[in-house]
């Protein structure tokens, strides 16, 4: 049943990491479950003039580190255990990249792409009028997901605003940079990635320039992983991957030469799906879904989905990949990750190698607190300083306690927000 609850798997690998650090049953009980939970019912007036009451969810998993921070996502299967464990992987996430947060994570159970434009802003604002009181620059600040958007963040920020009767743009994260945003946000998880990236190979005593690597996905973490591979290292992507919408059907795009980043996001539509015939015209050869994993690279880097890297797919990955950089959240199941670490291959965990994402929603928070915004290059290099620190605390504790770097990646964290709780005397 682990494998299907993801708060049961939450829970387990919480529970592995306490067991390394030996901690006290007292601390486990706080850990193992959120600190808070906020059930409530939005009503929602809909075109027709008729009511719809939808559920909404916000956890607090906990906030010693500082106030909880986490997406709200407008999903039709959103359920209390989804939340309750993208929240607990929130805490080690931002306790990883040292960042003064604490995890939290939101929720309506609706497919938002049911909703006209009029009834997703009355959702946006019910959901803070049911939540006002709890949420906050100095409390928890929640950012867009799986279904929102930075303009439903912009209307939540105004609807705190209003009934705090002052502005109040640090409350939510993600918002349009026109109206509160930090520039390079869009690149920031992406291009994270590949800071872990180059750290690693550094560690592996490998040049960045003579490396290739492997994408599976086209979205917004891929694209901006490719193009820093290719930009910033000055290493060669073989191939990337997308599902094609038209199609219902994922596929793996390649060039005989590497592929151009640049020229594919220019043909890839909003959902992250690349256009087959401008692909083909260009020379690209189109292949099968699976076909990224088996590729002769130096890098792998998952940043499509959950589960991609499994036990039927794990035995299929080159014997000369060096690197796994977990781009996407749970793209390694237990049986694929047993398999990458019996056959020794240098994996970056996703909490750790897709920090970039809310480390510059952290920095978009400060920005906002001091009424200042930096530049494109001031975030990015903040960025890079912030993840190179991260990646080098975890593998210290990788080489120093011998462990696989997801054990370790756990260990930092989990022992950071251990640290927050006894400084404040909770235990
Ligand atoms: P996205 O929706 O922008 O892109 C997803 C991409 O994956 C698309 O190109 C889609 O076509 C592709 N895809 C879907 N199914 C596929 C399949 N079976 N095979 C190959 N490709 C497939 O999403 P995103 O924002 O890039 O997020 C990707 C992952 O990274 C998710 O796990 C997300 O939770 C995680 N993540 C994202 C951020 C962020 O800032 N966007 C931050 C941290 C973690």
């Amino acid at each position: 049943m682990e494998g299907q609850n993801p708060f049961l798997t939450a829970q387990a690998q919480f529970d592995k990491s306490a067991d390394l650090l030996d901690l006290p049953q007292d601390i486990r009980e706080i850990l193992r479950w959120p600190m808070r939970e906020f059930h409530f019912r939005i009503p929602l007036r809909m075109g027709d003039g008729s009511i719809k009451v939808l559920q909404g969810f916000r956890v607090q998993h906990n906030d010693a580190r500082g106030p909880s921070k986490g997406g709200i996502r407008f999903h039709p299967n959103e359920t209390i255990d989804t939340v309750r464990a993208l929240a607990m992987w929130m805490t080690w996430k931002c306790a990883v990249a040292d960042i003064p947060l604490g995890g939290g994570k939101g929720g309506v159970i609706v497919n938002p792409a049911s909703l006209t434009t009029a009834e997703k802003e009355q959702l946006c604002r019910g959901w803070v009028s049911q939540m006002w009181h709890n949420i906050g620059p100095r409390m928890d600040v929640p950012a867009p997901d799986v279904g929102t958007t930075g303009q439903m963040m912009a209307w939540m920020m105004d609807e705190f605003s209003k009934l705090q009767g002052q502005y109040v743009p640090g409350v939510f994260t993600g918002k349009p940079v026109d109206m509160g945003g930090s520039l390079g946000r869009t690149e920031a998880t992406g291009f994270g990635v590949i800071f872990t990236v180059r750290e690693a190979l550094k560690h592996l005593g490998l040049d960045p320039a003579a490396c290739s690597a492997a994408i599976q996905g086209f979205g917004n973490v891929a694209q901006y992983a490719a193009i820093g591979f290719h930009d910033m290292l000055g290493g060669k992507v073989v191939c990337v991957s997308c599902y094609d919408l038209k199609d219902k059907k994922p596929y793996t795009y390649s060039h005989p030469d590497g592929v151009d980043p640049h020229f594919l996001q220019g043909i890839t539509d909003q959902y992250g799906t690349i256009d087959q015939e401008k692909a083909t015209a260009a020379g690209y050869v189109i292949e099968d879904a699976g076909a990224w994993i088996e590729k002769d690279v130096d890098v792998l880097i998952p940043a499509a989905l959950e589960n991609m890297v499994n036990a039927e797919t794990a035995p299929l990955i080159h014997k000369n990949v060096k690197v796994i950089a977990e781009g996407a959240n749970g793209p390694t199941t237990l049986e694929g990750d047993q398999l990458i670490k019996e056959r020794g291959i240098f994996l970056i965990p996703d909490f750790l190698c897709n920090a970039g994402g809310v480390t510059t929603s952290y920095f978009e928070g400060v920005q906002n607190d001091m009424n200042y915004y930096w530049s494109r290059d001031e975030v990015l290099q903040r960025l890079d300083t912030k993840m190179t620190v991260a990646f080098h605390g975890v593998l210290d504790m990788a080489l120093r306690q011998k462990v696989y770097m997801r054990d370790a990646a756990y260990l930092v964290a989990v022992d950071r927000v251990v640290r927050a709780m006894q400084l404040r005397g909770w235990v």
